[in-house]
Protein backbone atom coordinates (compact mmCIF):
# COMPACT_ATOMS: atom_id res chain seq x y z
CA UNK A 1 0.00 0.00 0.00
CA UNK A 2 1.17 3.20 -0.70
CA UNK A 3 2.46 5.13 2.13
CA UNK A 4 2.58 9.15 1.65
CA UNK A 5 5.83 10.85 2.44
CA UNK A 6 7.00 14.07 3.81
CA UNK A 7 8.67 16.66 1.92
CA UNK A 8 11.63 17.74 2.69
CA UNK A 9 14.74 20.14 0.88
CA UNK A 10 12.79 19.59 -1.84
CA UNK A 11 12.30 15.61 -2.03
CA UNK A 12 10.37 13.16 -0.96
CA UNK A 13 11.27 11.64 2.91
CA UNK A 14 9.63 8.15 2.98
CA UNK A 15 8.55 7.60 6.78
CA UNK A 16 10.24 5.01 8.75
CA UNK A 17 8.36 5.21 11.94
CA UNK A 18 4.16 4.60 12.75
CA UNK A 19 2.05 5.67 9.75
CA UNK A 20 -1.96 5.95 9.81
CA UNK A 21 -4.81 5.11 7.85
CA UNK A 22 -5.53 7.77 4.69
CA UNK A 23 -9.78 6.23 3.42
CA UNK A 24 -12.02 7.09 1.01
CA UNK A 25 -15.00 8.51 2.12
CA UNK A 26 -17.05 7.56 -0.48
CA UNK A 27 -16.00 3.66 -0.36
CA UNK A 28 -14.85 3.34 3.36
CA UNK A 29 -11.96 1.55 2.60
CA UNK A 30 -8.23 2.62 3.13
CA UNK A 31 -6.97 3.71 0.16
CA UNK A 32 -3.13 4.47 1.19
CA UNK A 33 -1.06 5.04 4.56
CA UNK A 34 0.65 8.40 5.87
CA UNK A 35 3.75 8.40 7.85
CA UNK A 36 3.21 10.23 11.24
CA UNK A 37 6.33 12.49 11.97
CA UNK A 38 7.75 12.32 15.18
CA UNK A 39 10.07 15.51 16.67
CA UNK A 40 13.32 13.92 14.59
CA UNK A 41 11.57 14.75 11.34
CA UNK A 42 10.14 17.73 12.26
CA UNK A 43 13.65 19.16 12.67
CA UNK A 44 14.91 17.81 10.02
CA UNK A 45 11.96 19.85 7.93
CA UNK A 46 12.63 22.94 9.92
CA UNK A 47 16.53 22.70 9.53
CA UNK A 48 15.98 22.64 5.65
CA UNK A 49 13.54 25.66 6.34
CA UNK A 50 16.28 27.26 8.30
CA UNK A 51 18.73 26.87 5.44
CA UNK A 52 16.56 28.01 2.89
CA UNK A 53 15.38 31.07 4.72
CA UNK A 54 18.89 32.73 4.48
CA UNK A 55 18.88 32.71 0.26
CA UNK A 56 15.19 33.24 0.16
CA UNK A 57 14.68 36.02 1.89
CA UNK A 58 17.45 38.01 0.10
CA UNK A 59 16.29 36.95 -3.07
CA UNK A 60 14.62 40.27 -4.60
CA UNK A 61 11.35 40.84 -4.71
CA UNK A 62 11.18 40.60 -8.51
CA UNK A 63 12.44 36.89 -8.53
CA UNK A 64 10.38 35.90 -5.95
CA UNK A 65 6.87 36.98 -7.51
CA UNK A 66 8.01 35.53 -10.60
CA UNK A 67 8.12 31.74 -9.03
CA UNK A 68 4.64 32.97 -7.54
CA UNK A 69 3.15 33.74 -11.38
CA UNK A 70 4.60 30.70 -12.37
CA UNK A 71 2.84 28.44 -9.32
CA UNK A 72 -0.37 30.40 -10.43
CA UNK A 73 -0.44 29.16 -13.79
CA UNK A 74 0.12 25.77 -13.29
CA UNK A 75 -2.38 25.85 -10.54
CA UNK A 76 -4.58 27.12 -13.08
CA UNK A 77 -3.29 24.53 -15.68
CA UNK A 78 -3.40 21.16 -13.40
CA UNK A 79 -6.14 22.44 -10.81
CA UNK A 80 -8.85 19.54 -11.24
CA UNK A 81 -5.70 17.08 -10.51
CA UNK A 82 -5.97 18.85 -7.16
CA UNK A 83 -9.58 18.73 -7.00
CA UNK A 84 -9.38 14.74 -8.18
CA UNK A 85 -7.33 14.64 -4.59
CA UNK A 86 -9.48 16.51 -2.61
CA UNK A 87 -12.45 14.64 -3.40
CA UNK A 88 -10.76 11.30 -3.14
CA UNK A 89 -9.78 11.91 0.52
CA UNK A 90 -11.93 14.49 1.77
CA UNK A 91 -15.38 13.28 -0.40
CA UNK A 92 -16.54 16.16 -1.16
CA UNK A 93 -17.66 16.53 -4.55
CA UNK A 94 -15.88 17.35 -7.62
CA UNK A 95 -17.14 20.96 -8.23
CA UNK A 96 -17.11 21.84 -4.75
CA UNK A 97 -13.33 20.88 -4.73
CA UNK A 98 -12.36 22.92 -7.77
CA UNK A 99 -14.40 25.85 -5.96
CA UNK A 100 -11.94 24.92 -3.10
CA UNK A 101 -8.99 25.50 -5.13
CA UNK A 102 -10.38 28.31 -7.37
CA UNK A 103 -10.53 30.05 -4.06
CA UNK A 104 -7.08 29.12 -2.67
CA UNK A 105 -5.88 30.30 -5.95
CA UNK A 106 -7.39 34.31 -5.29
CA UNK A 107 -4.90 33.75 -2.64
CA UNK A 108 -2.38 33.25 -4.46
CA UNK A 109 -3.08 35.40 -7.13
CA UNK A 110 -2.94 38.32 -4.25
CA UNK A 111 0.77 37.18 -3.01
CA UNK A 112 1.49 38.20 -6.61
CA UNK A 113 0.82 41.90 -5.34
CA UNK A 114 3.61 41.69 -2.92
CA UNK A 115 6.04 43.64 -3.88
CA UNK A 116 2.77 47.10 -3.71
CA UNK A 117 1.92 45.30 -0.14
CA UNK A 118 5.17 45.32 1.53
CA UNK A 119 5.62 48.82 0.30
CA UNK A 120 6.82 50.88 3.57
CA UNK A 121 6.26 54.49 4.01
CA UNK A 122 8.33 57.44 3.98
CA UNK A 123 8.34 61.09 5.63
CA UNK A 124 10.98 63.76 4.18
CA UNK A 125 12.14 65.73 6.72
CA UNK A 126 10.59 64.25 9.89
CA UNK A 127 12.65 66.59 12.01
CA UNK A 128 15.20 69.57 10.25
CA UNK A 129 17.46 67.07 7.60
CA UNK A 130 15.94 63.57 9.00
CA UNK A 131 14.40 61.41 6.95
CA UNK A 132 12.05 58.47 8.36
CA UNK A 133 10.86 55.45 6.38
CA UNK A 134 9.26 51.85 7.33
CA UNK A 135 9.77 48.03 5.81
CA UNK A 136 8.40 45.11 6.61
CA UNK A 137 10.76 41.72 6.84
CA UNK A 138 10.10 38.09 6.40
CA UNK A 139 9.79 36.42 10.27
CA UNK A 140 11.69 32.90 9.37
CA UNK A 141 10.39 29.56 9.08
CA UNK A 142 6.99 29.64 9.71
CA UNK A 143 4.74 26.59 10.81
CA UNK A 144 1.07 25.96 9.02
CA UNK A 145 -0.81 23.50 10.41
CA UNK A 146 -4.26 22.71 8.78
CA UNK A 147 -7.31 20.82 9.04
CA UNK A 148 -9.73 18.16 6.86
CA UNK A 149 -12.05 20.22 5.66
CA UNK A 150 -10.23 22.33 2.91
CA UNK A 151 -7.00 20.31 2.48
CA UNK A 152 -5.85 22.90 -0.78
CA UNK A 153 -7.79 26.25 0.28
CA UNK A 154 -6.73 26.46 4.53
CA UNK A 155 -2.93 26.28 2.93
CA UNK A 156 -3.40 28.71 0.31
CA UNK A 157 -4.72 31.20 2.87
CA UNK A 158 -0.98 31.00 4.83
CA UNK A 159 1.53 30.05 2.29
CA UNK A 160 1.85 31.79 -0.74
CA UNK A 161 1.88 35.29 1.08
CA UNK A 162 4.63 33.75 3.62
CA UNK A 163 6.68 32.89 0.57
CA UNK A 164 5.92 35.49 -1.53
CA UNK A 165 7.19 38.52 1.83
CA UNK A 166 10.39 35.74 2.06
CA UNK A 167 9.34 33.28 4.79
CA UNK A 168 10.27 29.59 4.72
CA UNK A 169 7.14 27.13 5.18
CA UNK A 170 6.99 23.85 6.87
CA UNK A 171 3.05 22.80 6.61
CA UNK A 172 1.77 19.98 8.58
CA UNK A 173 -1.70 19.09 6.81
CA UNK A 174 -4.38 16.72 8.57
CA UNK A 175 -3.50 13.28 8.72
CA UNK A 176 -6.77 12.57 7.06
CA UNK A 177 -6.20 13.79 4.02
CA UNK A 178 -2.18 14.39 3.17
CA UNK A 179 -1.94 14.26 -0.45
CA UNK A 180 -3.08 17.94 -1.28
CA UNK A 181 -0.02 19.12 0.25
CA UNK A 182 2.52 16.88 -1.51
CA UNK A 183 1.00 17.69 -4.58
CA UNK A 184 1.55 21.27 -3.78
CA UNK A 185 5.14 21.05 -2.80
CA UNK A 186 5.50 19.01 -6.55
CA UNK A 187 3.84 21.75 -8.05
CA UNK A 188 6.20 25.17 -6.39
CA UNK A 189 9.05 22.40 -6.89
CA UNK A 190 7.90 22.96 -10.71
CA UNK A 191 7.25 26.56 -10.19
CA UNK A 192 11.03 27.17 -9.74
CA UNK A 193 10.98 27.65 -5.56
CA UNK A 194 14.19 26.77 -4.28
CA UNK A 195 14.64 23.47 -2.62
CA UNK A 196 13.93 23.97 1.34
CA UNK A 197 11.52 27.00 1.16
CA UNK A 198 8.12 25.11 1.02
CA UNK A 199 8.03 21.74 3.43
CA UNK A 200 5.65 19.20 4.13
CA UNK A 201 5.33 17.00 7.93
CA UNK A 202 2.71 14.94 7.77
CA UNK A 203 1.74 13.51 10.88
CA UNK A 204 -0.73 14.06 14.30
CA UNK A 205 -0.31 15.72 17.70
CA UNK A 206 3.69 14.43 17.70
CA UNK A 207 4.24 16.35 14.79
CA UNK A 208 1.85 19.59 15.98
CA UNK A 209 3.72 19.73 19.06
CA UNK A 210 7.09 19.74 17.78
CA UNK A 211 6.36 22.34 15.45
CA UNK A 212 5.16 24.65 18.66
CA UNK A 213 8.19 23.39 20.52
CA UNK A 214 10.60 24.35 17.98
CA UNK A 215 12.99 27.21 18.71
CA UNK A 216 13.64 28.07 14.98
CA UNK A 217 9.87 28.46 14.26
CA UNK A 218 8.69 31.97 14.25
CA UNK A 219 5.04 32.03 13.99
CA UNK A 220 2.51 29.67 13.06
CA UNK A 221 -1.04 29.82 11.69
CA UNK A 222 -3.13 27.27 12.80
CA UNK A 223 -7.01 26.63 11.46
CA UNK A 224 -9.16 23.15 13.06
CA UNK A 225 -11.32 22.72 16.17
CA UNK A 226 -11.59 25.71 19.25
CA UNK A 227 -10.14 23.19 21.65
CA UNK A 228 -7.45 22.54 19.42
CA UNK A 229 -7.10 26.08 18.53
CA UNK A 230 -6.70 27.34 22.07
CA UNK A 231 -4.06 24.46 22.71
CA UNK A 232 -2.03 25.62 19.76
CA UNK A 233 -2.36 29.32 21.10
CA UNK A 234 -1.62 28.82 24.28
CA UNK A 235 1.31 26.34 23.30
CA UNK A 236 3.21 28.47 21.04
CA UNK A 237 2.71 31.83 22.49
CA UNK A 238 4.19 30.74 25.37
CA UNK A 239 7.35 29.72 23.75
CA UNK A 240 7.17 33.65 21.95
CA UNK A 241 6.17 32.74 18.83
CA UNK A 242 3.85 34.97 17.07
CA UNK A 243 0.38 32.54 16.61
CA UNK A 244 -3.22 33.13 14.77
CA UNK A 245 -5.31 29.97 15.55
CA UNK A 246 -8.61 29.73 13.69
CA UNK A 247 -11.50 27.72 15.77
CA UNK A 248 -14.67 25.95 15.40
CA UNK A 249 -17.84 28.05 14.25
CA UNK A 250 -21.82 27.55 15.08
CA UNK A 251 -22.48 29.69 12.14
CA UNK A 252 -26.48 31.92 12.35
CA UNK A 253 -28.85 32.39 9.56
CA UNK A 254 -31.49 35.15 10.26
CA UNK A 255 -34.53 35.57 8.39
CA UNK A 256 -36.52 38.54 8.78
CA UNK A 257 -40.30 38.11 7.85
CA UNK A 258 -40.14 40.06 4.98
CA UNK A 259 -37.52 38.12 3.29
CA UNK A 260 -37.16 36.23 -0.07
CA UNK A 261 -38.16 33.00 1.70
CA UNK A 262 -37.61 31.23 -1.92
CA UNK A 263 -34.15 32.59 -1.51
CA UNK A 264 -33.44 32.30 2.14
CA UNK A 265 -34.51 28.66 1.85
CA UNK A 266 -31.92 27.88 -1.08
CA UNK A 267 -29.27 29.31 0.52
CA UNK A 268 -29.95 27.65 3.64
CA UNK A 269 -29.98 24.10 1.71
CA UNK A 270 -26.97 25.38 -0.26
CA UNK A 271 -24.57 26.90 2.97
CA UNK A 272 -26.18 23.66 5.44
CA UNK A 273 -25.80 20.76 3.33
CA UNK A 274 -22.90 22.08 1.26
CA UNK A 275 -19.67 20.04 1.57
CA UNK A 276 -21.52 17.45 3.69
CA UNK A 277 -21.66 20.61 6.54
CA UNK A 278 -17.96 20.44 6.67
CA UNK A 279 -16.96 23.29 6.18
CA UNK A 280 -16.28 26.36 9.03
CA UNK A 281 -18.75 29.05 7.17
CA UNK A 282 -21.44 26.30 6.43
CA UNK A 283 -24.92 27.35 8.27
CA UNK A 284 -25.73 25.22 10.71
CA UNK A 285 -28.64 27.68 12.54
CA UNK A 286 -31.49 29.05 10.78
CA UNK A 287 -33.52 31.57 13.08
CA UNK A 288 -36.55 32.19 11.81
CA UNK A 289 -38.17 35.25 12.94
CA UNK A 290 -41.59 35.58 13.61
CA UNK A 291 -44.58 33.74 11.70
CA UNK A 292 -42.20 32.78 8.52
CA UNK A 293 -40.95 29.54 10.62
CA UNK A 294 -43.74 27.08 9.10
CA UNK A 295 -43.56 28.27 5.72
CA UNK A 296 -39.01 28.22 5.88
CA UNK A 297 -39.26 24.99 7.34
CA UNK A 298 -41.42 23.61 4.65
CA UNK A 299 -39.62 25.18 1.81
CA UNK A 300 -36.04 23.97 3.16
CA UNK A 301 -37.54 20.62 3.45
CA UNK A 302 -38.81 20.24 -0.16
CA UNK A 303 -35.66 21.35 -1.53
CA UNK A 304 -33.39 19.21 1.04
CA UNK A 305 -35.32 16.12 -0.07
CA UNK A 306 -33.91 16.44 -4.04
CA UNK A 307 -30.35 16.28 -2.98
CA UNK A 308 -28.72 13.40 -4.36
CA UNK A 309 -26.25 12.08 -2.10
CA UNK A 310 -23.11 9.90 -3.12
CA UNK A 311 -19.85 9.24 -4.02
CA UNK A 312 -18.51 12.82 -5.02
CA UNK A 313 -17.00 11.75 -8.49
CA UNK A 314 -20.62 11.03 -9.36
CA UNK A 315 -23.58 12.83 -9.98
CA UNK A 316 -24.51 13.84 -6.58
CA UNK A 317 -24.90 17.38 -4.91
CA UNK A 318 -23.42 16.10 -1.66
CA UNK A 319 -20.57 13.79 -0.35
CA UNK A 320 -19.70 11.51 2.52
CA UNK A 321 -18.41 13.00 6.11
CA UNK A 322 -14.97 12.41 6.25
CA UNK A 323 -14.34 9.29 8.22
CA UNK A 324 -16.42 7.05 10.65
CA UNK A 325 -15.93 8.99 13.53
CA UNK A 326 -17.36 11.89 12.10
CA UNK A 327 -20.22 9.99 10.54
CA UNK A 328 -21.24 8.42 14.52
CA UNK A 329 -20.86 11.81 15.35
CA UNK A 330 -23.43 13.50 13.45
CA UNK A 331 -25.95 10.44 13.77
CA UNK A 332 -25.06 11.08 17.77
CA UNK A 333 -25.89 14.43 17.36
CA UNK A 334 -29.39 14.00 15.90
CA UNK A 335 -30.20 11.44 17.85
CA UNK A 336 -29.83 13.60 21.20
CA UNK A 337 -31.84 16.11 19.60
CA UNK A 338 -35.03 14.22 18.64
CA UNK A 339 -34.51 12.75 22.10
CA UNK A 340 -34.52 16.29 23.45
CA UNK A 341 -37.47 17.31 21.97
CA UNK A 342 -36.74 18.26 18.64
CA UNK A 343 -38.88 17.73 15.48
CA UNK A 344 -36.97 15.56 13.11
CA UNK A 345 -38.28 17.06 9.76
CA UNK A 346 -35.67 15.45 7.40
CA UNK A 347 -33.71 12.42 8.57
CA UNK A 348 -30.49 12.10 6.99
CA UNK A 349 -29.65 8.72 8.35
CA UNK A 350 -32.28 7.81 6.70
CA UNK A 351 -31.18 8.77 3.52
CA UNK A 352 -29.62 6.57 0.35
CA UNK A 353 -26.61 6.66 -1.44
CA UNK A 354 -25.05 6.87 -4.87
CA UNK A 355 -21.91 4.73 -3.92
CA UNK A 356 -20.00 1.54 -3.63
CA UNK A 357 -18.69 0.23 -0.49
CA UNK A 358 -19.52 1.38 2.97
CA UNK A 359 -18.90 4.72 2.40
CA UNK A 360 -19.76 7.58 5.99
CA UNK A 361 -23.17 9.10 4.66
CA UNK A 362 -25.33 10.95 6.33
CA UNK A 363 -27.77 12.51 3.81
CA UNK A 364 -29.15 16.48 4.28
CA UNK A 365 -31.13 16.52 8.25
CA UNK A 366 -33.14 19.28 8.79
CA UNK A 367 -34.43 19.66 12.78
CA UNK A 368 -37.23 22.05 13.35
CA UNK A 369 -37.78 23.52 17.17
CA UNK A 370 -34.31 23.41 18.37
CA UNK A 371 -33.92 25.21 21.74
CA UNK A 372 -30.66 26.82 22.92
CA UNK A 373 -29.90 25.03 25.62
CA UNK A 374 -30.29 21.35 23.26
CA UNK A 375 -26.67 19.96 22.55
CA UNK A 376 -27.52 19.98 18.74
CA UNK A 377 -27.69 23.82 19.36
CA UNK A 378 -24.45 24.23 21.44
CA UNK A 379 -22.16 21.72 19.93
CA UNK A 380 -20.21 22.20 16.80
CA UNK A 381 -22.06 19.11 14.63
CA UNK A 382 -19.71 19.44 11.57
CA UNK A 383 -22.22 17.85 9.95
CA UNK A 384 -25.71 18.08 7.22
CA UNK A 385 -27.67 19.00 9.66
CA UNK A 386 -29.76 22.33 9.77
CA UNK A 387 -31.52 23.08 13.22
CA UNK A 388 -34.30 25.51 13.27
CA UNK A 389 -34.67 28.01 16.34
CA UNK A 390 -37.90 30.05 16.40
CA UNK A 391 -37.94 33.59 18.28
CA UNK A 392 -40.44 36.30 18.08
CA UNK A 393 -38.38 39.01 17.04
CA UNK A 394 -35.22 40.69 15.15
CA UNK A 395 -33.94 41.44 18.93
CA UNK A 396 -34.33 37.95 20.11
CA UNK A 397 -32.42 36.89 17.58
CA UNK A 398 -29.91 39.07 18.05
CA UNK A 399 -29.49 38.03 21.69
CA UNK A 400 -29.07 34.98 20.68
CA UNK A 401 -26.96 35.07 18.08
CA UNK A 402 -24.46 36.92 19.99
CA UNK A 403 -24.59 35.00 23.10
CA UNK A 404 -23.10 31.67 21.25
CA UNK A 405 -19.47 31.73 21.97
CA UNK A 406 -18.70 30.98 18.24
CA UNK A 407 -18.33 34.29 16.35
CA UNK A 408 -17.16 32.52 12.93
CA UNK A 409 -19.60 34.16 10.37
CA UNK A 410 -23.23 34.67 10.39
CA UNK A 411 -25.92 36.06 7.59
CA UNK A 412 -29.29 38.29 7.88
CA UNK A 413 -32.11 37.70 4.85
CA UNK A 414 -34.21 40.49 4.91
CA UNK A 415 -35.48 42.79 2.04
CA UNK A 416 -34.98 45.78 4.30
CA UNK A 417 -31.73 47.45 4.36
CA UNK A 418 -31.91 49.25 7.59
CA UNK A 419 -32.59 45.94 9.07
CA UNK A 420 -29.43 44.69 7.82
CA UNK A 421 -27.48 47.50 8.28
CA UNK A 422 -28.56 47.65 11.59
CA UNK A 423 -27.85 43.28 11.99
CA UNK A 424 -23.99 44.18 10.57
CA UNK A 425 -23.74 46.85 13.16
CA UNK A 426 -24.94 44.82 16.19
CA UNK A 427 -23.68 41.64 15.31
CA UNK A 428 -21.09 40.07 17.02
CA UNK A 429 -18.87 37.92 14.62
CA UNK A 430 -16.12 38.55 12.55
CA UNK A 431 -17.75 37.67 8.89
CA UNK A 432 -21.24 38.81 7.92
CA UNK A 433 -23.42 38.35 4.74
CA UNK A 434 -26.51 40.57 3.92
CA UNK A 435 -28.54 37.79 1.75
CA UNK A 436 -25.29 35.83 0.88
CA UNK A 437 -25.04 32.93 2.95
CA UNK A 438 -21.24 31.82 3.17
CA UNK A 439 -19.32 35.06 3.29
CA UNK A 440 -15.96 34.33 2.80
CA UNK A 441 -13.78 37.18 2.32
CA UNK A 442 -12.22 37.52 -0.79
CA UNK A 443 -8.89 37.24 -0.44
CA UNK A 444 -7.37 41.26 0.13
CA UNK A 445 -9.87 41.15 2.43
CA UNK A 446 -8.81 38.88 5.72
CA UNK A 447 -10.59 35.58 7.04
CA UNK A 448 -11.31 35.20 11.19
CA UNK A 449 -14.08 34.68 13.51
CA UNK A 450 -14.51 36.49 16.92
CA UNK A 451 -14.35 34.88 20.04
CA UNK A 452 -13.90 31.15 20.52
CA UNK A 453 -13.68 31.55 16.25
CA UNK A 454 -10.17 32.94 16.70
CA UNK A 455 -7.50 32.95 18.46
CA UNK A 456 -4.65 35.94 18.00
CA UNK A 457 -5.67 39.08 17.06
CA UNK A 458 -4.80 38.32 13.50
CA UNK A 459 -6.76 37.01 10.57
CA UNK A 460 -5.80 35.08 7.73
CA UNK A 461 -4.89 36.31 4.26
CA UNK A 462 -5.41 40.22 3.03
CA UNK A 463 -3.29 42.51 4.52
CA UNK A 464 -3.32 41.04 7.67
CA UNK A 465 -2.18 37.88 6.47
CA UNK A 466 0.97 40.34 5.09
CA UNK A 467 1.24 41.90 8.60
CA UNK A 468 1.08 38.51 10.20
CA UNK A 469 4.29 37.46 8.21
CA UNK A 470 6.28 40.38 8.58
CA UNK A 471 7.57 42.25 10.81
CA UNK A 472 8.05 46.22 10.96
CA UNK A 473 10.93 48.39 11.20
CA UNK A 474 10.98 52.19 11.43
CA UNK A 475 14.24 53.80 10.27
CA UNK A 476 15.09 57.21 11.16
CA UNK A 477 17.84 58.98 9.02
CA UNK A 478 20.61 61.51 9.24
CA UNK A 479 23.37 62.18 6.83
CA UNK A 480 26.10 64.05 8.06
CA UNK A 481 25.84 67.61 8.10
CA UNK A 482 28.28 69.63 10.22
CA UNK A 483 25.65 71.81 12.04
CA UNK A 484 25.00 68.08 14.02
CA UNK A 485 27.91 67.83 15.24
CA UNK A 486 27.79 68.22 19.38
CA UNK A 487 27.07 66.28 22.32
CA UNK A 488 23.05 66.40 23.60
CA UNK A 489 21.79 63.73 26.01
CA UNK A 490 18.64 64.93 26.31
CA UNK A 491 15.33 62.55 24.55
CA UNK A 492 15.78 63.69 20.82
CA UNK A 493 12.92 65.75 20.01
CA UNK A 494 11.65 66.84 16.49
CA UNK A 495 12.70 70.19 15.69
P1 LIG B 1 -8.77 19.29 14.34
O1 LIG B 1 -8.70 20.35 15.38
O2 LIG B 1 -9.09 17.92 14.75
O3 LIG B 1 -7.37 19.20 13.53
C1 LIG B 1 -6.73 20.35 13.03
C2 LIG B 1 -5.23 20.11 13.00
O4 LIG B 1 -4.78 19.90 14.34
C3 LIG B 1 -4.83 18.87 12.21
O5 LIG B 1 -3.68 19.15 11.48
C4 LIG B 1 -4.58 17.82 13.30
O6 LIG B 1 -3.60 16.88 12.93
C5 LIG B 1 -4.11 18.64 14.46
N1 LIG B 1 -4.47 18.07 15.76
C6 LIG B 1 -5.54 17.28 16.03
N2 LIG B 1 -5.55 16.94 17.34
C7 LIG B 1 -4.49 17.56 17.90
C8 LIG B 1 -3.97 17.60 19.24
N3 LIG B 1 -4.55 16.96 20.24
N4 LIG B 1 -2.86 18.33 19.45
C9 LIG B 1 -2.24 19.00 18.46
N5 LIG B 1 -2.70 18.98 17.17
C10 LIG B 1 -3.80 18.27 16.90
O7 LIG B 1 -9.80 19.84 13.22
P2 LIG B 1 -10.35 19.05 11.95
O8 LIG B 1 -11.34 18.03 12.41
O9 LIG B 1 -9.25 18.63 11.06
O10 LIG B 1 -11.13 20.23 11.19
C11 LIG B 1 -12.43 20.62 11.50
C12 LIG B 1 -12.44 21.78 12.48
O11 LIG B 1 -11.73 22.89 11.94
C13 LIG B 1 -13.84 22.31 12.76
O12 LIG B 1 -13.93 22.63 14.12
C14 LIG B 1 -13.92 23.55 11.90
O13 LIG B 1 -14.86 24.52 12.34
C15 LIG B 1 -12.53 24.05 12.00
N6 LIG B 1 -12.20 24.94 10.90
C16 LIG B 1 -12.14 26.27 11.16
C17 LIG B 1 -11.86 27.15 10.14
C18 LIG B 1 -11.79 28.62 10.42
O14 LIG B 1 -11.40 29.35 9.53
N7 LIG B 1 -12.15 29.10 11.59
C19 LIG B 1 -11.64 26.67 8.84
C20 LIG B 1 -11.70 25.30 8.60
C21 LIG B 1 -11.98 24.44 9.65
Amino acid sequence: MTVVPHWISGAEVAPTGPTGPVTDPATGAEAARVGLADAAVVDTAVKAATAAFAEWSETSLARRTTVLFRFRELLNERGDELAAIITAEHGKVLDDARGEVARGREVVEFACGMPHLLKGGFTENASTNVDVHSVRQPLGPVAIISPFNFPAMVPMWFFPIAIAAGNTVVLKPSEKVPSAALWMARLWQEAGLPDGVFNVVNGAKEAVDALLEHPDIAAVSFVGSTPIASYVHETASRRGKRVQALGGAKNHMLVLPDADLDLAADQAVNAGFGSAGQRCMAISVVVAVGDVADSLVERIATRARTLRTGDGRRACDMGPLVSAAAQSRVTDAIAAGAEAGARVVVDGRDATYDADGAGFFVGPTLLDGVQPGMSVYTEEIFGPVLSVVRVDTYEEGVALINANPYGNGTAIFTEDGGAARRFCREIQVGMVGVNVPVPVPMAYYSFGGWKSSLFGDVHAHGTEGVHFFTRAKVITTRWSDPEHRGLALGFPVNT
